[in-house]
C-alpha cells in the first residue's frame, strides 16, 4: 500500500490536491482535521474534549490523533492512502514511522506545498467547502468559485465556512505550523522523501507538478 503525506501551511491546498490525487491513483484521503470535525459534529467524548483547543487553532493532543489514525487506517481497503494534516509535529512523525515499521511499511512521498503568510490568508478568508462531498471553493478566487454561487458543482449540496477560518484562528495556525509542522520538512529531507511544489500556482499546475514526482507507477 502506498502513502504520500502532504505537508503544508494552511490553505495552501492540501484537502483540494489530496481530492484530485484520490480520484486519479484511487487512494484513499484521510484528513486528520476532518476526523477530529467528525467527532465534533458527533459531539463524542473526543470531539468535546477537542472543541476547544480546535476553535483556537492550535495542534490537539497527539495521543487523540494517533488513536483516530490507527483506528482509520485498520480498517482501510484501498492502494493508497494521502495523509493531509498528519504529521503535524515531530513526537506524531516518529509514532508514525514506528507504526509503518510494526506493519512492514514506509512512507513513500512526502510533499511539500510551499506558500507565504500573505498569500494563505487571502484564501482563508474566502474558502468554503461542501460538508457533503467535501469539495472545496473559494468565493474570492475567481477560478475557484462554484458554478452557482453557494452550492456545490459536484452534489448540489449549500456550502458552508469553517469555524476556524477567520483572521484570529488562522494566524495561531500558521505560527503553530512554522514551529511545529516546518520541523518535519528537515526531517523528511534527511530521509530522501522530501519534494517541494509552489503552491501558490493554480491548482491544476500544482497537481501536475504533484503527479509528475508520484508518476505513474502506482
Ligand atoms: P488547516 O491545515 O487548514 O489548519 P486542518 O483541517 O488540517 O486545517 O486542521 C484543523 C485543526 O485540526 C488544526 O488547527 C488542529 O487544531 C487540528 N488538527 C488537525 N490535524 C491535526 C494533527 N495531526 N495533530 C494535531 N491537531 C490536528
Amino acid at each position: 500500500m502506498k502513502s504520500v503525506i502532504l505537508i503544508a501551511p494552511p490553505a495552501a491546498g492540501k484537502g483540494t490536491q489530496s481530492k484530485l490525487l484520490c480520484d486519479l491513483y484511487n487512494f484513499e484521503h484521510i484528513s486528520t482535521g476532518d476526523l477530529l470535525r467528525s467527532e465534533l459534529k458527533k459531539d463524542s467524548e473526543i470531539g468535546k474534549s477537542i472543541k476547544e483547543i480546535m476553535e483556537t487553532g492550535k495542534l490537539v493532543n497527539d495521543e487523540i490523533i494517533i488513536s483516530l489514525l490507527i483506528n482509520k487506517l485498520n480498517f482501510l481497503v484501498c492502494n493508497g492512502y494521502i495523509l493531509d494534516g498528519f504529521p503535524r509535529n515531530l513526537e506524531q512523525a516518529i509514532a508514525y514511522d514506528k507504526m509503518l515499521k510494526n506493519n512492514g511499511q514506509s512512507i513513500d512521498y512526502v510533499i511539500h506545498l510551499v506558500l507565504s503568510k500573505e498569500e494563505a490568508k487571502k484564501r482563508i478568508v474566502g474558502r468554503i467547502s461542501c460538508p457533503n462531498c467535501g469539495s472545496i471553493y473559494n468565493d474570492l478566487i475567481k477560478d475557484s468559485n462554484p458554478l452557482l454561487t453557494n452550492f456545490c458543482d459536484k452534489c448540489g449540496t449549500s456550502l458552508v465556512k469553517r469555524d476556524d477560518d477567520n483572521e484570529e484562528t488562522f494566524d495561531v495556525r500558521f505560527d503553530t505550523y512554522v514551529e511545529e509542522t516546518s520541523p518535519l520538512i528537515n526531517y523528511y529531507n534527511n530521509l530522501g522523501k522530501l519534494y517541494e511544489v509552489d503552491s501558490s500556482l493554480g491548482k491544476m499546475e500544482i497537481f501536475n507538478q504533484i503527479t509528475s514526482i508520484i508518476g505513474d507507477q502506482i
